[in-house]
């Protein structure tokens, strides 16, 4: 594959841009692949970008049942951050936070990092002793956060209104190297790197069923024919039960829908990531200047991929009190994903009890954040059976009680 470069930009304009290569192949399925991924999000891609990158496995095959990026990696409000609370979350996402920061050079792609900093406002008591027991933590754990007051909330986001209606802001905790990338470009960048291995990316291929011979799975049933392989990852975030139920296990798991909201384009007016966890709204611009706004997860389980009414009046309210120039802006459009919850918020990179399968889902509300240091860590479990990253994300912490709690950092954020 020819690389991108300012080079190939100006020899590209000299002749009218028809020297261009398409960014992936779109092969037709093989009959066996040593790997077979289902799901062509970015946890699924990552898997087979460091599949290849870090161990030399490119006899792969990604299976997508719609469009590559077309799950919640296309869908989310692109918040990278790493303040988690316990020491295998703070690993997992600081590695991926890492990984980011040199992923545009790594896979010769622009993924557009933008690390502006990221603040989770303090708005009660309790919060205010959460946020400060997770920046010790991170200290311990070589994550760089803050607490900070609320002034210095004010100097970094002047439009922001202090002393709301029901819940004034008393602080905050401040990641200054979180921020966003952008969501489709991440996928993307994936997919052409993983193309350019002689990996295969296959969409609008559904799998169907997943075949299971003694106790070992061979292969996968897809709208497209049956296809074998040594090794099966399903990283299909809410779908994920689903595929688990035709491997013949069951997931600790709900999906929900999630959904989020874009407004007009503005002049650049907030140029940090602020999340309002207590009132429940978040918000950032994008580079075009639209305040991207992000909402909460319906209060049942559901496949839509729309979200509900009563969530855009919520979020709304939320961000009019805490960003009152909200009230003048006119929305674009609002969508929503599938999201993955387990009970202990934390995700699921694990073994299952089918031989040579393996599962990643669980990333819940808050997984965009986590897709190198995830496709990295499941990669590994994969190649060798083992990762130092994945070790407490197992699924049988549901069954021994060894939970991963991060309902503060994870439960409604992202
Ligand atoms: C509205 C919203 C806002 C969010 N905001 C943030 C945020 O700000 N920061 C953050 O870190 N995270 C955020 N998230 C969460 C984040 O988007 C997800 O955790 C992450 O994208 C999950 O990636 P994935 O690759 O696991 O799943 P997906 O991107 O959903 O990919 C899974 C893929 O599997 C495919 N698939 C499913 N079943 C099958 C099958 N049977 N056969 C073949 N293919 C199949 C699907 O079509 C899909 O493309 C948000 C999510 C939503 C919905």
């Amino acid at each position: 594959m020819k690389r991108y470069s300012v080079f190939a930009v100006a020899r590209e304009a000299l002749r009218y841009h028809t020297g261009w290569e398409r960014a992936w192949r779109s092969p037709e399925p093989k009959r066996h692949y040593d790997v077979v991924i289902v799901g062509a999000g970015g946890h699924g891609l990552a898997t087979a970008y460091y599949l290849g990158k870090n161990f030399g496995i490119t006899n792969v095959a990604i299976i997508e049942k719609g469009w590559l990026g077309g799950g919640n990696t296309g869908r989310n409000t692109t918040i990278i951050r790493s303040n988690y609370l316990q020491d295998p979350s703070a690993a997992i996402y600081e590695k991926a936070r890492s990984l980011y920061e040199t992923m545009s050079q790594d896979l010769n792609y622009n993924v557009m990092f933008s690390p502006r900093g990221v603040i989770m406002l303090a708005q009660t008591e309790h919060e205010i002793r959460g946020y400060k027991r997770t920046a010790h933590a991170n200290q311990q754990q070589g994550v760089q956060t803050e607490w900070i007051t609320p002034e210095r909330v004010k100097e970094l986001v002047p439009i922001i209104n202090l002393h709301g209606p029901r819940y004034p802001v008393l602080g905050g905790l401040w990641q200054e190297r979180g921020g966003t990338a952008r969501h489709d470009a991440v996928a993307w960048g994936y997919a052409r790197a993983c193309s350019d291995m002689g990996m295969d990316i296959i969409q609008k291929c559904e799998v169907t069923g997943v075949r299971v011979e003694n106790g070992r799975t061979v292969g996968v049933d897809t709208t497209k024919g049956p296809i074998d392989c040594d090794k099966l990852g399903m990283v299909v975030a809410g779908n994920a039960s689903v595929l688990a139920e035709q491997a013949g296990f069951r997931l600790p798991m709900e999906s929900v829908a999630l959904q989020a909201m874009v407004s007009e384009p503005i002049k650049p007016c907030m140029d940090v990531v602020v999340m309002a966890n207590t009132v429940h709204g978040y918000m950032s611009q994008s580079d075009k200047g639209e305040m991207v706004i992000g909402g909460g997860t319906d209060g049942f389980n559901n496949y839509t991929q729309r979200g509900s009414f009563h969530h855009i009046e919520e979020t709304v309210r939320a961000l009019v009190e805490t960003f009152p120039m909200v009230s003048r802006l006119k929305m674009l459009r609002q969508w929503g994903g599938i999201v993955d919850v387990t009970g202990d918020r934390s995700p699921i990179i694990s073994k299952t009890p089918v031989e040579n399968c393996f599962v990643n889902c669980g990333w819940g509300t808050g997984g965009f954040k986590a897709i190198p240091g995830s496709g990295w860590a499941m990669a590994e479990l994969m190649a060798t059976g083992h990762s130092p990253l994945t070790e407490e994300f197992s699924m049988m912490r549901f069954r021994e009680g060894k939970f991963i709690d991060e309902s503060v950092a994870a439960g409604v954020a992202h």
